[in-house]
């Protein structure tokens, strides 16, 4: 069902505007919307200027233009009050529209601005966090890092220790080898000769055998016995 208006010049003064309720004075366009109820048309009357955009809309949905609504027809002095009127209402609408618009992108643009806000600080956040992670990660490194090299030092030093206490040990080795060559060698020197006779007089064998320590406490004993009257230095 389509809907119904009429415009007209208020033919008394006695009917009120629908919208705004004040009475319409008589000769004044007014803007009536018919409704069906029970087989009756009944008009609505309005101010022209109290007409909503909505009721424009509805209208121009019912009839091709301004000038089809029953009562505007060839008169261009009604004609121009209604375009006046539509267009007030394009305007009012449009400024309406505007206003909701830029309030709109006002409230987004601060809810875009908070949004930014929090999402930097979110991002600052986790940077903060990243990078005391990775200062805590670098740190663990070092510490590692300064231990391996603690170890690998202590290894070092231990290797050192154990190279120096093998090369001490053969140098001991080689000196010993050195001081059995020199005794084979000093057979030829006189006092060793006299010594060595005077342990081989004794116990030969055994003086050999045993270590130097011991050998020279004897080779001591033997030399104090060997100091007795009879020996030749007292002789
Ligand atoms: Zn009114």
């Amino acid at each position: 069902m389509s809907n119904k208006y009429v415009i007209e010049h208020a033919k008394s003064g006695r009917s009120n505007c629908r919208k705004c309720k004040d009475p319409i004075a008589k000769d004044a366009l007014r803007w009536g919307s018919i409704t069906t109820r029970d087989e009756h048309d009944q008009t609505y009357w309005s101010h022209l200027g109290c007409v909503t955009e909505k009721q424009f809309t509805n209208a121009l949905e019912s009839y091709e233009s301004l000038r089809e609504i029953p009562g505007v027809g060839d008169d261009e002095d009604i004609l121009g009050q209604v375009d006046q009127a539509y267009a007030a209402t394009q305007t009012s609408a449009n400024f309406d529209a505007a206003q909701k618009a830029q309030e709109k992108a006002d409230k987004g643009s601060h809810k875009v601005e908070e949004k930014e806000a929090k999402a930097a600080e979110k991002a600052k956040a986790k940077k903060d966090a990243a990078a005391a992670k990775q200062a805590e990660k670098d740190a663990k490194a070092k510490a590692k890092e300064e231990k391996e090299r603690a170890k690998e030092e202590a290894k070092a030093a231990k290797a050192e220790q154990k190279a120096a206490a093998a090369a001490a040990k053969k140098d001991a080795a080689a000196a010993a080898a050195d001081d059995d060559a020199e005794a084979e060698d000093d057979d030829d020197e006189p006092i060793a000769v006299s010594k060595k006779r005077k342990n081989a007089s004794m116990k030969p064998a055994k003086v050999f055998r045993e270590g130097n320590r011991k050998s020279s406490r004897k080779d001591a004993i033997a030399a104090e016995e060997a100091d007795a009257p009879c020996s030749p230095a007292a002789a």
